[in-house]
């Protein structure tokens, strides 16, 4: 016999505190970014492509990587957006301020895009292909956090 009653459900609290392994090269990248302030990829032994972050395994070439390689702290935008709709941040379970510049950014030489915030102060001055800098937290915890957004230098 079918439950007549409304179903209610939950979604309870927004906030999604946990922690995860972030792995080797993870690991790498972040102990990196906390101690030195150096943001490092993986270089592909075969075709030379660098990826950030860095990863194990190259996608193109299917061959183990293993020459971590400084790229940036500069590079450009790839591509972005300003976001104006806001939504609830999973990490404080907070609305997030907008509006609020977000994108994928290409380190000089890297070969893959980084996504990050991006400082929109000057909306005129966000555009793809301007060069962008890390601008960084003081007190670094080896988090992505570490880095607070990117700032537009042209
Ligand atoms: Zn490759």
């Amino acid at each position: 016999m079918a439950d007549k009653e409304a179903l209610v459900i939950s979604s309870g609290e927004a906030r999604q505190p946990f922690n995860y392994a972030v792995g080797l090269y993870g690991s790498k990248f972040f102990q990196e970014l906390r101690n030195n302030r150096r943001i490092v990829g993986v270089k592909c032994p075969k075709c030379g492509k660098v990826y950030i972050p860095p990863r194990r395994v190259c996608g193109d070439c299917f061959v183990e990587m293993k020459e971590f390689v400084e790229v940036g702290p500069g590079g450009v935008i790839g591509t972005f957006t300003i976001l104006r709709y806001a939504f609830i941040d999973p990490e404080t379970g907070e609305q997030k301020p907008v509006p609020y510049g977000y994108g994928f950014i290409k380190f000089d030489g890297a070969d893959t895009l980084f996504q990050h915030y991006i400082d929109i102060e000057d909306e005129s001055r966000v555009k793809v292909g301007a060069r962008v800098e890390p601008v960084f937290s003081e007190e670094s915890k080896g988090t992505i956090k570490d880095i607070l957004y990117f700032r537009v230098t042209d």
